[in-house]
């Protein structure tokens, strides 16, 4: 099946927005076994819009259109729809009544223009839509299916799972793409194709390595006649890997370093304190971002300078001399982090950008301290590269670190 994606919206055309429908539906398709072939963007222009559908009806099997069906002059994905068919929009009273309603639960009275909402063509069923006004559009007719959806991200990511998928997925026998993420930190990019490298030559499942901020991913993909074979496929390779890389790995797919972390904070009863200087308050805004982190989370200070930071090692008691920024203050942030709030287990950052990171960037270094009362720990770690990466970076360390604490701790 050949698949089209079309986003319909002048914003886009003018850089106001970003695509992330289309790249939301792109990523989607590689599971149902559906080949995209391309993507466009048009704006809210309906000679242009039919021009795009045209093109799009002689070539694809399944068009998938976003934007365009609210309910103002510019909204025309209908009318396109219409026109390229050559069929009549005709009021339909059961979806005219369903927007009534919607709109009696708001306590306001329907705008007249809302009603072209409620029209659909003859080949076009009407796809709900539980987060706003918009139905989607579901057109079959000459083996081909085209669907269009509303433009804002929160009314078509449900409707496209709850609404769409599954749908699709029943007129899609082929086959199904499934994958594997496998999450690691502590090894270069390079160091980690080395290590699986017998691997990477398979062709079924492929495996691909991508670097990222929290470490260097390795996707298994395989592709099967269905789901559990996928999944059987992909097994064998996971366990290899995992033999292979073993304590680098630090989770899959979804999950979120500090998930991880806060997973065996709960687990363990042990709570968590903060105090940075470098990162300005991200280690603290990327812990409160796992659910749940209001129960082993017991907050974060921010040092504004080098001062702050010797200042809160000598007030805590922790160490007389912490020096500026260096593994004795991030030890100290640590140590008082973890008195101030009270916590279990204290970390502190502190670090310093230097010139030397090559065409003018800085190379930064970061010191991370972690105190759990019985031991202080201390690792420097150098980024080159510029300051916002080099703070994602030390955060993600940090709670590499933390997590490779907390596994050996009893
Ligand atoms: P509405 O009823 O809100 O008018 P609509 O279906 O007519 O919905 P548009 O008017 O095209 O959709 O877009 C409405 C909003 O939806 C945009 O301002 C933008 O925030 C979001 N949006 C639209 N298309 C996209 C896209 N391709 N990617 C990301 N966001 C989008
Ligand atoms: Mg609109």
């Amino acid at each position: 099946m050949r698949a089209e994606i079309i986003s319909v919206g002048t914003e886009l055309l003018l850089g106001e927005i970003t695509d992330t429908n289309a790249r939301f539906l792109a990523s989607q398709l590689p599971g149902l076994g559906i080949d995209l072939y391309w993507i466009s963007q048009v704006g809210d222009n309906q000679a242009r819009l039919v021009e795009v559908l045209r093109r799009a009806w002689q070539r694809s099997d399944l068009i998938l259109i976003t934007g365009g069906l609210g309910p103002t002059e510019d909204d025309l994905t209908r009318e396109a729809i219409a026109e390229m068919l050559g069929e009549k929009l005709k009021l339909v009273p059961a979806l005219e009544r369903e927007l009534q309603e919607f709109f009696a639960r708001l306590g306001i009275d329907m705008p007249l223009t809302n009603l072209k909402q409620a029209t659909l063509i003859p080949s076009a069923d009407a796809i709900r839509n539980v987060s706003g006004t918009a139905p989607g559009w579901w057109v079959e007719k000459d083996k081909h299916i085209l669907i269009a959806m509303p433009g804002p991200p929160r009314e078509m990511q449900p409707m496209w799972h709850h609404q769409i998928l599954p749908r699709l997925r029943q007129s899609t026998t082929g086959e199904i793409i499934v994958s594997k993420t496998l999450k690691t930190f502590g090894l270069t990019e390079a160091k980690v194709g080395e290590m699986v490298s017998p691997l990477l030559a398979a062709s079924n499942p492929t495996l691909g390595i991508y670097a990222k901020v929290d470490g260097i991913y390795l996707r298994l993909t395989a592709k099967a006649r269905g789901q559990k074979q996928a999944e059987e496929m992909i097994a064998p390779g996971e366990a290899r890997l995992r033999s292979i890389l073993g304590e680098y790995i630090w989770g899959t797919d979804s999950d979120t370093l500090e998930a991880v972390v806060g997973h065996m904070l709960a687990e363990k009863g042990l709570s968590l304190a903060v105090m940075e200087g470098y990162t300005g308050g991200l280690l603290a805004a990327t812990i409160t971002g796992a659910p749940g982190a209001v129960a082993y989370f017991k907050g974060g200070l921010v040092a504004g300078s080098e001062e702050a930071q010797i200042a809160c090692g000598v007030d805590a008691g922790v160490i007389s001399d912490c020096g500026a920024s260096s593994r004795e203050a991030a030890q100290a942030m640590a140590g008082a982090a973890r008195l101030h709030l009270g916590a279990d287990i204290g970390v502190g950052i502190a670090g310093v950008d230097e010139p030397g990171g090559g065409e003018g960037r800085p190379v930064s270094t970061i010191y991370i301290g972690i105190d759990d009362g019985k031991n202080k720990r201390a690792i420097t770690a150098r980024y080159p590269g510029d300051r916002a990466w080099a703070k994602r970076r030390a955060v993600a360390t940090a709670l590499f670190k933390l997590r490779e604490i907390l596994a050996t701790a009893g």
